[in-house]
């Protein structure tokens, strides 16, 4: 049994601009839409991801490291 500590920042790579950015995810909810701070582009998850940290991010949101479904 092993204990997994769920990680809470995470480092958004803009697709239009590769700004990047550290963000903290909320712990219970999917964020879907981000705006990028240096270009202004409003990010949306790619098909088959639940929320931009899960497209653009370097860690996938919080549900899915505890293996819940997502909103
Ligand atoms: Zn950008």
């Amino acid at each position: 049994m092993s204990t997994r500590a769920i990680v809470l920042k995470s480092i958004i790579t803009c697709p239009f601009c590769q700004f990047q950015q550290t963000e903290t995810m909320p712990l219970d909810s999917c964020q879907y839409f981000y705006e990028c701070e240096k270009c202004r582009e409003t990010l949306k998850p790619l098909k088959g991801d639940c929320c931009v940290f899960c497209s653009y991010g370097t860690v996938a949101c919080p549900p899915i490291q505890q293996n819940k479904p997502c909103c």
